[in-house]
């Protein structure tokens, strides 16, 4: 029993991330061309036809401005909010429509639930997927929590999250002041002090990998999101910390199953 996480990107100019189980197989957001998300499928030999169902977190384009295109070419099934779904125009008989902590099946072995995250002009949602009892938080775009996402997200065995943005670089860059306000701001992006913050709240001994996410090109450096999220969970955290750009597919996080029995999973399949 294994699901993998793999991000397809993350940043500013587009958001996918694949999530694989035996029996299902589904993307959280698709801010990616429909060209763009083929590519990056075929790199781990996936055509977007054999995918079961697309989530989205909200109707900005990074995230969602992809999911018309699987509908209309592929005819993939969407699920996402009411808001969301109408702000992008969304096919309604290709659209499963979800309601906050509503869980949601997807094939035998795959639910996920979607906990509201507040994140300005939007209907956001994180999603906390499990799979045989064990869990994985994909979390973006959200200028602060809420105990219920602290609820929800503590223990779980992955957790991606954004660290959007180091406090210093966004002050004195080149930003204007307006725009500086609102990405700080309750309903903007997390800090990477806040993301470690936040992680400090939710990492237990059973968080054994983190992946930041949706790093800013202007405001963040990979280094500088690694290391001050460290400062916050060094003593809480021993695992995987890995970072996501924007050109991806480029690793995979598993839960479900240790190293050693996957390395024998595959010697057995090849
Ligand atoms: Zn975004
Ligand atoms: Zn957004």
């Amino acid at each position: 029993m294994t699901m993998t996480i793999t991000h397809l990107g993350t940043g500013s100019r587009g958001n996918s991330t694949l999530l694989e189980t035996p029996s299902a197989k589904v993307l959280v957001d698709q801010g990616f061309s429909g060209v763009q998300l083929q590519k990056r499928l075929a790199r781990l030999n996936l055509k977007p036809d054999d995918i079961d169902a697309v989530f989205i977190s909200h109707h900005h384009g990074d995230h969602g401005g992809g999911a018309l295109v699987c509908q209309r070419k592929w005819g993939l099934r969407v699920l996402a909010n009411e808001r969301t779904a109408q702000e992008l125009g969304l096919e309604p008989e290709l659209t499963t429509y979800f309601e906050a902590l509503d869980l949601v099946r997807i094939g035998d072995d795959l639910a996920v639930l979607p906990v509201p995250v507040p994140h300005a002009g939007s209907d956001n949602v994180a999603f906390v997927a499990s799979h045989g009892g064990e869990r994985a938080a994909i979390i973006t775009d959200l200028g602060s929590w809420t105990d219920e996402l602290v609820t929800h997200v503590r223990g779980c065995e992955h957790i991606s999250i954004e660290a959007n943005y180091d406090h210093k670089r966004l002050m004195y860059g080149p930003y204007p002041y307006s725009l500086k306000d609102r990405i700080s701001g309750r309903g903007g992006h997390l800090s990477n002090d806040q993301t470690g913050q936040f992680l400090a709240e939710v990492c237990t001994e059973k968080t054994r990998s983190i992946t930041l996410t949706h790093l800013s090109e202007k405001n963040n450096m990979p280094h500088l999101a690694e290391s001050t999220v460290l400062f916050y969970i060094d003593e809480l955290f021993s695992g995987d910390l890995t970072i996501s750009g924007q050109q991806g597919p480029d690793f995979s996080h598993y839960i479900g199953q240790s190293g050693e029995e996957l390395a024998a999973d595959e010697i057995s399949t090849n």
